[in-house]
């Protein structure tokens, strides 16, 4: 997986500008979603360790094992013109990386949220004279809003769960297990271009009450709504998430009208998603329309989260947030009730914003399919 898009040498400068801004003399970046952003190169988490220092000053290195060398050469990195440093067996790799920090600051520097705790603790300890905080909340206010390749990777990852979603109705049989409809749909997620599959949620009858339940050995039965809800990484790193509901024959009519309610207030959020638009409001919409059926006891997660080299990442779209909706911000707007012991039902869309309002990746038909049973 390493034809992650996007302009690295942009989001270098841009890391630098924020960087100079948050006052740190520099950050130190490690194997996982950052790293994938920043220069492309999509290095496995491995014991030794490979670092990118970002300094305030603009000098930026690539620390790696010299058996990653090649690896980190062949991706992006490699064509960005950053100075590639290795290290043998035998050297220090955490002097190492301390060394490449200008020796004339002595302010903090962050360390990426996703760094292993051990590498954290070891970087402490050889670069004792300066304070260590997160680079997450210089990282995610550039990563929150994406650009033309990010988005065209996410319509890409929307169109290609979209197809998965469509060829479920062929795949659940009545009498087959949570599990056995989760392997078919995982097969599917990847003959659907993904490279790997994120997650399946099958959640039928009483187990949709639990929102992220694991697939079980319960059976499909006739008139129980099941909850499906899927996502994957696609070739280029970006991630699907999205979430449908189905039922083998007719559920009964009380789930049918509390189910007309969260399409209502799924689809008045969706419309609601425009500039200047907060994530707090984004979160209470959904709620005031569920209160109106007597619903909004039974909604007990946030409204949404961002989405793209990860699959949960800023914005999250919850009560109390501030947060200003700008044109390029791509999260999930997924409501749902649960009601234990019954059954559960969330209906979930992944959506850009643009400078006009809104943008859907996820366009399959929101209504409940029901599969005819014989
Ligand atoms: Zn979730
Ligand atoms: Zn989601
Ligand atoms: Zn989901």
């Amino acid at each position: 997986m390493n034809s992650t898009p996007g302009d690295f040498g942009s989001r270098l400068t841009r890391a630098v500008s924020a960087t100079v801004k948050s006052g740190l003399s520099g950050l130190l970046i490690s194997p996982g979603p950052d790293l994938q952003y920043l220069i492309g190169y999509d290095a496995v988490p491995l014991e030794r360790i490979t670092c990118l220092v970002i300094c305030a000053n603009g000098s930026t290195v690539l620390v790696v094992p010299r058996l990653e060398f090649l690896a980190a050469q062949a991706s992006p990195a490699g064509s960005l013109g950053i100075n590639i440093v290795t290290w043998d067996e035998s050297d220090d790799p955490y002097a190492l990386i301390g060394d490449q920090l200008p020796r004339d600051d002595s302010r903090a520097y962050g360390i990426d949220d996703h760094m292993w705790a051990s590498k954290v603790l070891q970087l402490r300890a050889a670069i004792p004279d300066r304070d260590q905080t997160l680079a997450g909340p210089v990282l995610q206010p550039l990563r929150m809003t994406k650009d033309a390749a990010e988005i065209e990777a996410l319509i890409e990852a929307g169109s290609a769960i979209d197809r998965v979603h469509a060829a479920i109705p062929h795949l659940l049989k009545i009498g087959m297990t949570e599990k056995e409809a989760a392997a078919a749909i995982g097969a599917q997620i990847l003959a659907e271009g993904h490279v790997r599959v994120d997650f399946v949620i099958v959640a039928a009858g009483p187990n949709g009450a639990s929102p992220h339940h694991e697939p079980s050995d319960y059976h499909l039965a006739v008139g129980e709504p099941i909850v499906i809800d899927i996502g994957g990484t696609m070739p280029s790193g970006y991630r699907s998430d999205c979430t449908r509901m189905y039922s083998l024959g007719e559920p009964d009519q009380d789930f049918r009208r509390s189910y007309a309610a969260l399409l209502e207030a799924q689809a008045a959020t969706v419309r609601a998603v425009k500039p200047g638009v907060t994530t707090g409001r984004l979160d209470v919409i959904p709620r005031e329309i569920l209160a109106e059926h007597g619903l909004s006891d039974y909604f007990i997660h946030r409204t949404g989260h961002g989405i793209g080299l990860e699959t949960h990442e800023d914005p999250y779209l919850m009560a109390g947030s501030e947060l200003v909706v700008e044109p390029g911000m791509a999260f999930s707007i997924e409501p749902g009730f649960y009601l234990a012991g019954r059954y559960g039902a969330r209906i979930e869309d992944i959506v850009v914003c643009t400078p006009e309002g809104v943008r859907s990746l996820n366009n399959q038909p929101h209504e409940l399919t029901v599969v005819e049973v014989p």
